[in-house]
């Protein structure tokens, strides 16, 4: 590799003038002979680098993130649509509407938000619906599938790790799941779980940009496939963990489940996480409208097409005894 190939790659890779050293060393210590004229070849010579210099590991979002800068400005966007299509599969419709039931919604609404929740590859419908429902009437229990109790890592992602604790199996087979059954919806759904993963959490997300932006499909496949889906997963995961541990109690101090501004944002507005657990028939999980929820907003239009309707909410006397009652009053 001449020096002159070389001033061209760490040009390409952002490193100052005051770092080329390091680079030239670097690229001569793993006697690298690729030319580095393509995006592509960039991508897989910086991914190599890091990996070698074992600066973050293989696999890991860190690694990921690498490639925002070589990525097209389009890919960026699509990345983050993604992330809001399968959010609000979660949200609206396996969390609000499946499991709660805090609204109804016409078949193609149904079918829409069926293949935003695959897009998410959380557990099918069907099953997330039922751990959440014995998360709530089971709440910080042994019988809660991510019992706040046992620790962040374990209410965040470890209880995806182990075993259910008998008492989840035991009382879930208590509540009645019929009517998610009884929902064609949710039985295509489970029925070609993972065909549907495949097409809406991976496939779709790496082809748009390969086939409309000529994106390679490296950068396409690990941002806006498995970068947003690491992103999408461990916003949920907050919701369990930090909205149950951190934040303000003005509704119900007893329980653990707090209002939490950042959880909110990351998921699209289900950190009001106090307000949810007092309140949960209401479709809006919380008593602010449209403020830092794109759920809600997302609902109400669906219901200003004529796909949503029945939409439960708690009056405002209601809400304002309860906080006088059992709130923090702060
Ligand atoms: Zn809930
Ligand atoms: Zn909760």
């Amino acid at each position: 590799m001449s020096d002159s190939e070389v001033h061209i790659s760490l040009q390409a890779f952002g490193y100052g003038s005051s770092r080329k050293k390091i680079g030239l060393i670097l690229l001569q210590s793993f006697e690298l002979q690729v030319p580095i004229r393509e995006c592509h070849q960039e991508t897989l010579l910086r991914r190599y680098l890091l990996q070698k210099m074992n600066f973050i590991p293989e696999n890991s979002i860190l690694n990921h993130l690498t490639l925002l800068p070589l990525a097209h400005f389009y890919t960026l966007i699509w990345s983050l649509c993604v992330y809001m299509y399968a959010g609000i599969g979660i949200t609206a419709g396996s969390h609000r509407l499946w499991a709660h039931r805090a609204y109804k919604a016409k078949l193609p609404m149904r079918a829409l938000l069926a293949s935003m929740q695959s897009a998410a590859f959380q557990n099918d419908i069907y099953d997330w619906s039922r751990d959440h429902r014995v998360h709530h009437k089971y709440s910080e229990t042994d019988a809660d599938p991510h019992n706040a109790k046992r620790g962040f890592f374990f209410s965040h992602v470890g209880w995806l790790l182990v075993r259910k604790h008998p008492d989840v199996t035991a009382k879930g087979k208590l509540l009645d799941t019929n009517d998610l059954l009884n929902d064609p919806v949710v039985h295509f759904q489970r029925k070609y779980y993972a065909l549907s993963v495949v097409v809406f959490c991976f496939a779709i997300p790496t082809l748009v940009p390969y086939i409309f932006w000529n994106e390679n499909l490296w950068n396409a496949y690990f941002l806006a496939g498995v970068l947003r889906y690491c992103c999408g997963l461990n916003a949920t995961w907050l919701v369990n963990s930090a909205a149950h541990m951190w934040g303000y109690r003005p509704y119900d101090k007893r329980i653990n489940p707090a209002e939490n501004i950042c959880v909110s944002l990351g998921s699209m507005g289900e950190g009001f996480h106090n307000y949810h657990h007092t309140f949960p028939q209401d479709y809006a999980t919380s008593e602010y409208g449209w403020r830092i929820n794109l759920t809600t907003f997302f609902i109400d239009f669906m219901a200003f097409l004529g796909q949503a309707y029945d939409r439960k909410t708690i009056d405002r006397d209601t809400i304002r005894r309860r906080r006088d009652r059992t709130g923090t009053h702060t």
